[in-house]
């Protein structure tokens, strides 16, 4: 397939500053005109049903301040439909100064004397290097002897604590979406490489270029050094106290066996824990039986949210974690810690309400940032010399304040205003983005629906659900009135709808030409909804009627994405696409492949798990290189070839959406809530996002569902608040020489109601030379979170029982390293002991082991669900990925017995037992919740009225429990049992959880 030809480039625009092809014109584009030689059936539309007029915004952020979104007069609500030709983006201007050299007064004197503050006065040799996050990372310090210590007339209220920093890393803010991309860039005058001319060419999967596909990158080798690190005092406050009292966290089990010999002097404990809990591995003396006392085993809590940082300025753990919150200071210490060193970002997380991310507006202003590593100004830089210059916190540069940006300083050195700008006293702000982060014109919100209405399509209602549920969301879509809609259905021909809104009713055309599809009409398949409200609504009604005979099982898929390529690439925004079966015409048609057995257990067993079509990779590199996020939403009871689908998805931002076997009656609910969420959920468009971190550390890999553009630059066409991303760090140098590291995630997004917007994360942590100290700051759900990323990469190239076997040997590796520790100290023989802050890995690793994604083999898990939940684990945000790999579990006979006269809220579940057999009483039920699903486990002497009361006298007696689903009924214990169910649903807003039944007796 030829994509509208891609110009080169944006006149105007700097070479080498814009990431994002110029939208092809309609000049270029190889429609076929109307009335063309190919064969296009006019159809006429039965009359539709009458409109509704259209009422609702949907602009999920405000725009506080002028906007500063597109020019006046571009994109207009009212405008002509966009698939016409558009203006070329504006030039990459940037605004005069913003990207002028450096002002000549580097060299600076340093501040004066701290009054006090967290960092010690001995100013370590800070200099760091040009650029942070791109470019030639960190070249060589160009202020070398330049950068005194940051004065510490510093924006803090209070300094923050010196200790150490137990709190999480923080969070990502969105950035305004890349139209053109490099807007987290400095301007090519500060000498930093560019992505953009690369990101220009044409996509390819040959050689490495810019425009590559996230690269699955092996964790960095982990050495095996042993050498103790450098045994300088803790950089950050006052040594722990070794082998002094417990932390206030640390609850040890089991009290460690006193000493031996040598308490309190040996110079290899320095550093060490005191705190640690331990596991017997022996029988009890006298005791004959197993080895591990199960109720021994550390368990997760109920609740799993982490708590904030203790340093004010950080941002919330909800948007941004780092694995470890104190960061090694060496590669010998990154060696012994043998886990994934990096960060899980969640940059567009949900916040309660009263939390929600501060957007700030510079108006004319431009958005202050480093000159040099381009850091966004934030609640860790210092001010100095009278408020007229502040020191980058991440490279130290001393930089001018705009004159209109001044405000004097307060006897503490702190400006006078900090407490009024939420960008000095918050570590998560939004900034409103003026015209120089923009190379064209915000887009709309374009949602674009790509449906299958072959026979399994009509036959299992999805067709009628997804009409329904589409025309149910018109009022909710974000962006009113410029968002644009589209539609083709497809089966073994492409069909085409204009939805001009001068029409009366949707005019239907029909290309049975697969090889080389075509548009049958240049303009009106895409249009604005608010002006064609009617015909679409006409549409939605009458397509479940047009198609209920039909008896095509073919599809067409692959040419049905070639054609909404060529609708959607001018725009860009969100492909929504729904199969139902197997592709099996024209190109990208997929094999049965997945259903020989023999092929496990071999070395092509990963293969499975790939795509063999490159069709399907080059179509996501197409469609992110154009704005385009494609979501799947997959129904069929065979194999689909889920791996080749999902292609699509994962490498544009997207997400797999799996109902295996879909049937109307039991996953009615499921599905138009989740498609419901789809349509109305927060989403920035066209936004690329960038994490920096200081001098010495840099992120070398990236894990989730995006495209990589440059070196660390990731490309989402469209990123909503379900996504999350985690990428590994990498130390670059042998040995760190500041005390605290700084990170700053930036979002640039195009919000739904056309604004540019960055979205700024920023939260700092000490730098330890202990490895006592990073045991005691590590956040084992971050943790988890990378190494289940980590397993199912490797999946993808590797045997299933190998990628268990790595994330168990790490951590083997991992706690051999902490016993090793303590083994001249204690007696610990026969004793597993972990440090308190990673007492949930062991189980977090096996339930990753025994995940859908990762667990058995053939025979266990089909093709198309590990596909499917490796899909939904890349995505998955920290907490929810936690929930999932250790689920609740209530017994709910006895609380819905004894509760069910309780006619007001709250629902108060009684406290999760632990998932263990021997706990399921057979006289009791369980609602069991992994975040997915719930699942109600009945025992087999529990009565069958109680079946009957919950579900229904009909489902009680049914053969197949599997197909019971939860109504309503007319009693007491029915109400209070949906109450429990929404109770919890509540708290997991990102998709339905439907309640199975497991009726023990017929298991
Ligand atoms: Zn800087």
């Amino acid at each position: 397939m030829q994509p509208p030809p891609p110009k080169p480039g944006v006149p105007g625009a700097q070479p080498g500053y814009s990431p994002f092809s110029q939208p092809p014109t309609s000049q270029n584009q190889p429609l076929a005109p109307p009335g063309s030689q190919r064969p296009v059936q006019p159809w006429q539309q039965p009359p539709p049903g009458q409109g509704q007029p259209f009422r609702s915004a949907g602009n999920f952020v405000s725009a506080p301040g002028p906007p500063t979104g597109g020019p006046p007069g571009v994109l207009p609500g009212s405008g002509p439909p966009l698939t016409g030709a558009r203006p070329a983006g504006p030039p990459g201007a940037f605004i005069p100064g913003h990207n002028a050299p450096p002002p000549p007064f580097a060299r600076q004197p340093p501040g004066p004397p701290p009054p006090s503050g967290f960092r010690p006065a001995g100013p370590p040799p800070l200099t760091m290097g040009a650029v942070l996050g791109q470019g030639p990372p960190h070249g060589p310090p160009q202020g070398t002897g330049l950068a005194p210590p940051p004065p510490m007339g510093s924006t803090f209220s209070q300094a923050p604590p010196s200790g150490r920093i137990p709190g999480f890393p923080t969070q990502v803010a969105p950035g305004p979406p890349p139209t053109s991309g490099p807007y987290i860039n400095a301007p090519p005058s500060l000498g930093q490489p560019q992505f953009a001319g690369q990101s220009m060419q044409p996509p390819s999967f040959g050689p490495p270029s810019q425009t590559r596909l996230n690269q699955f990158t092996a964790p960095p080798p982990l050495g095996t050094a042993q050498q103790a690190p450098p045994q300088s005092a803790p950089p950050f406050g006052p040594p722990p106290s070794y082998y002094g009292a417990p932390s206030p966290t640390s609850t040890p089990l089991q009290a460690p066996p006193p000493p031996t010999a040598g308490y309190g002097y040996d110079p290899t404990m320095r550093g060490l824990p005191e705190e640690f809990q331990s596991l017997s591995m022996v029988p009890l003396p006298g005791s004959m039986d197993a080895a591990v006392d199960p109720s021994a085993l550390p368990r997760p809590a109920d609740d799993i949210e982490p708590a904030a940082s203790t340093w004010a300025a950080n941002c919330h753990p909800r948007y941004l974690r780092l694995t470890c919150n104190s960061l090694p200071n060496a590669q010998s210490l990154v060696a012994r810690w043998h886990l994934p060193l990096g960060a899980v970002v969640h940059p567009l997380a949900e916040a309660p309400p009263g939390e929600e991310v501060p957007v700030v507006n510079f108006g004319a202003t431009s958005i202050v940032r480093c000159r040099r590593c381009r850091t966004y100004i934030n609640a860790y830089v210092t001010f100095t010399d009278g408020g007229r210059r502040w020191r980058c916190n991440v490279c130290v540069l001393l930089n001018e304040v705009p004159v209109e940006y001044f405000c004097p300083l307060d006897a503490n050195g702190k400006r006078k205003d900090a407490d009024k700008r939420p960008e000095l006293s918050q570590s998560s702000v939004e900034f409103v983005a003026p015209t120089e982060y923009m190379v064209r014109p915000p887009m709309p919100p374009v949602y674009f629906f790509l449906i299958d209405v072959s026979a399994s399509a009509i036959r299992t209602g999805m067709l009628q659900i997804a009409c329904d549920t589409i025309k149910a969301s018109l009022d909710n879509l974000p962006g009113y009135p410029r968002t644009q809609i589209g539609f083709i259905t497809f089966d073994s021909a492409l069909h085409f709808y204009n939805l001009k809104s001068t029409l009366t009713q949707p005019q239907m055309m029909v290309v049975a030409e697969l090889d080389d599809p075509f548009l049958p009409m240049p303009d009106d398949l895409l249009v604005n909804l608010s002006e064609s409200r009617t015909v679409v609504e006409a549409m939605l009604d009458s397509l479940p009627a047009m198609f209920q005979n039909n008896l095509n099982v073919e599809s067409a898929l692959g040419p049905a994405l070639k054609a909404a390529f060529m609708v959607m690439s001018q725009l860009g925004g969100k492909l929504l696409v729904f199969q139902s079966t197997l592709p099996s015409l024209g190109v990208g048609r997929l094999k049965l492949r997945g259903e020989d057995p023999r092929i496990y257990g071999t070395d092509k067993e990963y293969s499975l798990r790939v795509t063999e079509e490159q069709f399907y990779k080059q179509m996501a590199a197409d469609f992110s290189k154009y704005q385009i996020a494609v979501n799947v939403y997959a129904f069929a009871a065979k194999y689909t070839d889920l791996a080749s689908l999902g292609t699509l998805a994962k490498y544009t931002g997207g997400q797999v959406i799996h109902y295996p076997g879909f049937q109307a009656h039991t996953l009615r609910e499921k599905f138009t809530y989740e498609l419901g969420r789809d349509l109305t959920r927060e989403t920035a468009w066209e936004a690329v996002m960038r994490i920096r971190c200081g001098k010495g550390v840099r992120f070398s890999t990236f894990h989730g569902h995006f495209m990589l553009r440059s070196s660390d630059l990731m490309a989402l066409p469209a990123v909503d608040c379900d996504k999350a991303f985690a990428m590994q760090l990498t130390l670059e140098d042998t040995l760190l020489t500041t005390q605290t590291l700084y990170f700053q995630v930036a979002l640039l997004y195009t919000s739904s109601s056309g604004e540019r917007r960055i979205r700024v994360h920023t939260m700092a942590a000490p730098v330890t030379s202990e490895i006592g100290e990073m045991y005691r700051s590590a956040d084992v759900g971050a943790i988890a979170s990378l190494m289940s990323r980590l397993a199912i990469e490797k999946s993808l190239t590797s045997k299933l029982e190998d990628c268990r076997q790595a994330g168990q040997s790490r951590l083997v590796r991992a706690l051999r390293e902490y016993k090793n520790l303590f083994a001249v100290q204690y007696r610990t023989t026969g004793r597993l002991i972990y440090p308190e802050s990673l007492k949930l890995l062991p189980l977090y690793v096996l339930a990753i082991n025994k995940s859908l994604a990762l667990r058995g083999g053939f025979h266990e898990v089909s093709v198309d669900e590990r596909s499917a939940a490796a899909f939904e684990m890349m995505t998955m945000p920290v907490t929810r990925l936690q929930r999932y790999l250790y689920p609740s579990l209530y017994r709910i006979d006895d609380y819905l017995y004894k509760t069910a006269k309780i006619k007001a809220d709250p629902v108060d579940l009684p406290t999760s037992l632990p998932l263990s057999a021997e706990r399921l009483d057979p006289r009791g039920a369980y609602l069991y919740n992994d975040g997915l699903c719930f699942v109600l486990w009945v025992g087999k002497v529990v009565p069958a009225d109680f079946i009957g009361l919950l579900y229904g006298s009909e489902a009680a007696q049914a053969p197949d429990s599997s197909k019971a689903v939860v109504v309503e009924q007319d009693n007491d214990l029915s109400r209070r049992f949906i109450a429990v169910l929404n109770t919890l649903r509540e708290k997991n807003t990102a998709l339905y959880q439907e309640c199975l039944l497991v009726l023990k007796s017929c298991c």
